[in-house]
This record gives C-alpha cells, structure tokens and sequence, in this order.
C-alpha cells in the first residue's frame, strides 16, 4: 500500500468540490488498514475515511491528515445463509444486488442511497421506512488502538447519525436479511426509485439532503421551499430547483459556496418558522457551519 500525498479529494465526493487530502492511502485488507492507522498514530496526524462522498463536503483548502479510501477485501460483498458481510468501502449498490441475487430481502431501501456500508452505517443511512439500524447485525470498527466488533446499540445508530468518533473505521459489516422472492424486490425497488427520480434531482451533483428533518410538521425540504430559495444560488453552486434540500454543482462550485448557502437556508428557517435546521451533510478539513444567526 502506498501513501499519497496531495491527492484531490473533489474526485471523491458527489458534488465535485473540495481541495486535497495532505495523505491519502486505499489499504485494501485489515492488515494495510492497521498499517496506514498506525502510520497515522505515529505522525499523530487526525485520519478521515471516503466512501462514494455522496454526504461530503471537503474544505476547498482540503485536510492536513490522512485520508482513507477503503479498495479490495475491505470493499467486497459476500452471502452466506442469510447473512450478507460487506467490507466498509463495498458500494450499499453491490450489497443490495447481491442480496437479490440470493432472495434475501431487507436491503431495498438502499437503492436510494449512493453510498458505501462504511458511510451508511456512520451516517444510519435510510429511506422509505429502512435504515441501516433495522438490518445491522453487528459492524467491525477499526482504530489506532485495535479492533472490535460493535451491535447497533454499541454503534448509537440514531436518525443520521451513530456515535462514532473521527479516527474509527468502519471495516466491515454483517447484515440480517430475510428471504423474499425476487421479483418482489425488484418490484419494491422500482418502485422506489421512481419516486425519489420524481421527487429529486438524482441528474444533478448534489450530496443528498443538506439538513436533517426538524421536528416540525414540514419537512427540510418543504421549508426551505416555502421560504423561497428554490434555485437561489451563490456563485457556482445552487439550491436544487426541483427540491429546496439539495445543493446542486451548477458550474464550477467550490465548498465555500455551498456553506454560505447552508448559512443562509438556516438563517432564513430561523426567520421564518423559528427553526434551528441541523446539517446531516458531513463537514470535513477546516470548514465549519456558523450559526445561524451569522451571515456570511
Ligand atoms: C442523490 C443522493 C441521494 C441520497 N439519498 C439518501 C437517502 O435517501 N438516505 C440517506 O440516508 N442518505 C442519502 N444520501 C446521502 C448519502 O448517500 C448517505 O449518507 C451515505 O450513507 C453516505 O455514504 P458514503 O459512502 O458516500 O459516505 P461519505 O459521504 O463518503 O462519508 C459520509 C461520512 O461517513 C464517514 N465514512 C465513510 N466511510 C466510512 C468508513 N468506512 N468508516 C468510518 N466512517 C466512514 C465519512 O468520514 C463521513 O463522515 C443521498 C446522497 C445523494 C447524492
């Protein structure tokens, strides 16, 4: 395994933006992945891990540590019995195929969620009334001070987030599914995914949802939209004008634009509705979210 360094990390991340990765290393087993934390340990540099980058949002400086890209062991998908064990950097795409290629049912709400199992489990990714929680038998976590197993409730699965700290690698992952015949789940997924085609912009470079959903009887989305910032834009990057809670890479974006206009989302949610919106996006390097009193 090789170490990079100065690795752009826009390459990695769904919306196009974001500056380099100081290290950048794809250990492709438990032992390289041991090697690269403990090569981190020893330079006490922080270390971050990539999936699909489809939740990201890198600083445009990009980030003094090491970044991890799961490749190889760490990236397959294997069935047995009932039980699906995926490594971290497996794409929830490949885990939801093979699943339907042996009749296990479980998995379709993943179809809606370009990310990787070590991604869906830190971010408890979900849809359609599924979430990686209600399939997670257990996932092996990675850090500079060993390994271990972790259950869901080990884990803090909770809506969109886990307990997981930065450092922790999310290795591989063992799922309980159920039989279900095969054209069920494909009927199920189809259906699925003409509604999220319907309802977002799945053509456009985007990071998914921007903020979690308030605890309000509109949604995210539904709020930003009715305080009028469908298509507003701040230099090449844009709310989505098909759905008010995705930022789309019009032209040429760059992180910061994208913050600035999370910054004014969240100042306008505060005005109008009393609403504190909480970013599921996940910030990495040095970029932060001010408050949502502050403009930018
Ligand atoms: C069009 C679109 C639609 C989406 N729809 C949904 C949806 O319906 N539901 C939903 O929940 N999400 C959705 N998302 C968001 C995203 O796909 C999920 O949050 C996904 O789980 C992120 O996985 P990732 O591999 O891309 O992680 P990344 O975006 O690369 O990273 C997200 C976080 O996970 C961490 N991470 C990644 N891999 C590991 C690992 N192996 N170990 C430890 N930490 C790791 C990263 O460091 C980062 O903090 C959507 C995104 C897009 C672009």
């Amino acid at each position: 395994m090789t170490i990079e360094d100065q690795v752009p990390l826009s390459r990695f991340t769904t919306l196009g933006t974001g500056g380099p990765a100081r290290w950048f290393a794809k250990p492709e087993t438990a032992d390289e992945l041991a090697e690269a934390l403990e090569w981190a340990s020893e330079r006490e540099l922080s270390v971050a891990v990539v999936g699909l980058g489809s939740n990201l949002l890198v600083a445009d400086q990009g980030v003094d540590g090491l970044v991890l890209k799961l490749g190889g062991e760490l990236a397959s998908v294997e069935v047995e019995g009932e039980t699906l064990q995926a490594g971290g950097g497996a794409p929830l795409a490949v885990c939801l195929h093979r699943a339907r290629a042996g009749s296990l049912g479980g998995l379709e709400f993943a179809c809606a969620i370009p990310g990787t199992v070590g991604g869906g489990v830190w971010m408890n990714a979900g849809a359609y009334g599924g979430e990686i929680a209600g399939v997670l038998e257990r996932a092996l976590v990675s850090d500079a001070t060993g390994v271990g197993w972790q259950t869901p409730a080990e884990l803090g699965l909770e809506y969109r987030r886990s307990s997981l700290l930065p450092g922790q690698v999310v290795a591989q992952a063992e799922f309980r599914l159920r039989p279900r015949p095969v054209e069920e789940i494909k009927a199920t997924v189809a259906e699925m995914q003409a509604a999220r085609k319907a309802a977002q912009p799945t053509n456009k470079r985007t990071f998914g949802s921007v903020f979690k959903n308030p605890d309000h009887e509109l949604s995210a989305g539904r709020m930003l939209e009715a305080c009028g910032l469908r298509g507003f834009r701040i230099g090449g990057a844009q709310i989505s004008p098909r759905h008010a809670n995705f930022i789309e890479n019009a032209d040429g974006a760059r992180s910061a634009e994208a913050i600035a206009l999370m910054v004014e989302a969240r100042r306008r949610a505060l005005d109008e509705f009393g609403v504190e919106l909480e970013h599921e996006v996940q910030l990495l390097g040095p970029i932060a979210l001010p408050s949502a009193e502050e403009r930018v």
